[in-house]
């Protein structure tokens, strides 16, 4: 039996049977998928699992990671801030780094670029790839996972040279979406039922986590998963947290992070972390390692509510894999939580965190609605967020772009 019959249970043999017809132009093409890291982040975690499945459907797809010095990713991180609305000036000098990072790895690409016949570029740090291409053979379709719907004009503007000679573009969400001169297509992202992350577990895996981290079974958790990133509002869960364990003194947090190879500022924001949470010792900081998918899984499914307080997000992966265990999400109202957190059914839409703490004691007071909301959220994943619908329109885009 292959890896796509498994989805089958979930999804029906239909969903299947369809991405197999849909791949059939398809076999043997080569598809290559380029990020800026193979750990930690959304984008890694879904190429992970992409492109096996890619690749059963005879797809000749592979993953390429653009390698670069700490000067490139801290423009990069800079060019993520700035799409998601932070006025920061990036000097010439950086830009200039930015630039020759993608010279050199068009290099180290070029032959399995240039035999490519569709190249999805993932997010800002390999878009200027395409330059180093004039006579493509391939389609180039570049792919953006940031919230990208109030960018601070001149990093845009600076970007869309590299990004307009594209054959397309894809955004998570029509709010992201920007005029550019090639077909826009909007493709959510999604989560693998299979994977480490979302596989169901025993019992005792769960029991492991609460004692390995001191954490008490009979007492209340809330949960944040996320990077140490500011638009993640860390800070913010904290205060969220405080506010309302005045009510619910046997409230435990944890705030599980990790570090993604891409992101320079982790250190400097678990640091402002650790000082906002000192002195109390319900508050959990865990800095796992990249690789950690059963542990999160495992924390994710111990969790009473899971919070993702993102004060911008491109889709919030980690708002897919609780609402797939079941889990009511308490979600900043921005981007694409929008998309899974339908408030008041799938769990809370917040801005605040005096709006979260709020929803933590509401929720936590009603065990029931907790059940309910949590049930209606692993169905609004299952029939939108599952790695077999984002396949397909991958898919079929490719299909598209071949007319
Ligand atoms: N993640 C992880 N370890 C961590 C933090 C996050 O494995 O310490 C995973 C998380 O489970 C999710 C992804 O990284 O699958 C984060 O994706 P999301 O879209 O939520 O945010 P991004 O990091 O891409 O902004």
């Amino acid at each position: 039996m292959s890896l796509l019959d498994d989805y089958a249970q979930i999804t029906g043999i239909d969903v299947i049977a369809h991405l197999r017809q849909l791949a059939t132009p398809f076999s043997g093409a080569k598809v290559v998928h380029v990020n800026s890291t193979r750990m930690g982040g959304g984008v890694a975690e879904i190429l992970t699992k992409l492109i096996p499945l890619m690749r059963e459907l005879g797809i000749d797809a592979s993953w390429e990671v653009i390698t670069g010095e700490n000067q490139f990713f801290e423009c990069t991180k800079g060019m993520h801030n700035t799409l998601q609305g932070n006025q920061i000036h990036l000097s010439d000098k950086l830009l200039r780094v930015y630039e020759n990072t993608n010279t050199d790895n068009a290099e180290a690409l070029r032959s399995v670029l240039t035999e490519a016949d569709f190249v999805f570029i993932h997010d800002p740090q390999p878009a200027a790839l395409l330059q180093h291409f004039p006579a493509r053979k391939g389609k180039w379709i570049w792919r953006c996972h940031i919230d990208a719907s109030h960018p601070y004009r001149p990093v845009w503007k600076y970007l869309r040279q590299f990004i307009a000679p594209y054959d397309a573009s894809i955004f998570s969400l029509a709010a992201f979406a920007h005029e550019l001169p090639h077909p826009i297509y909007l493709i959510p992202p999604s989560i693998d039922p299979f994977s480490d992350k979302n596989i169901e577990l025993a019992p005792d895996a769960i029991e492991n986590v609460y004692e390995k981290y001191q954490l008490d079974p009979e007492r209340p958790l809330v949960l944040q998963v996320s990077r140490f990133d500011r638009f993640k509002d860390p800070i913010g869960v904290i205060q969220a947290y405080q506010l309302a364990k005045k009510f619910l003194p046997s409230l435990q947090l944890v705030l599980a992070g990790g570090e993604a190879t891409d992101d320079p500022e982790g250190a400097i924001v678990l640091n402002e972390v650790q000082q906002a949470a000192s002195g109390d010792s319900d508050i959990h900081i865990l800095l796992l390692p990249s690789d950690a998918h059963l542990e999160i899984n495992a924390l994710q499914r111990a969790a009473d509510i899971v919070v993702q307080k993102s004060i911008r997000e491109g889709f919030g992966l980690t708002v897919t894999e609780a609402m797939w265990k079941g889990k009511p999400v308490i979600g900043g109202d921005v981007g694409g939580i929008r998309l899974q957190v339908i408030n008041h059914h799938t769990g809370f839409l917040v801005s605040t965190p005096e709006g979260a703490a709020l929803r933590i004691r509401y929720l936590l007071h009603q065990p029931g609605n907790i059940r309910e909301m949590g049930e209606k959220a692993r169905i609004l994943v299952r029939d939108n967020f599952l790695i077999t619908r984002h396949l397909r329109e991958y898919l079929a885009l490719m299909v598209a772009l071949l007319y």
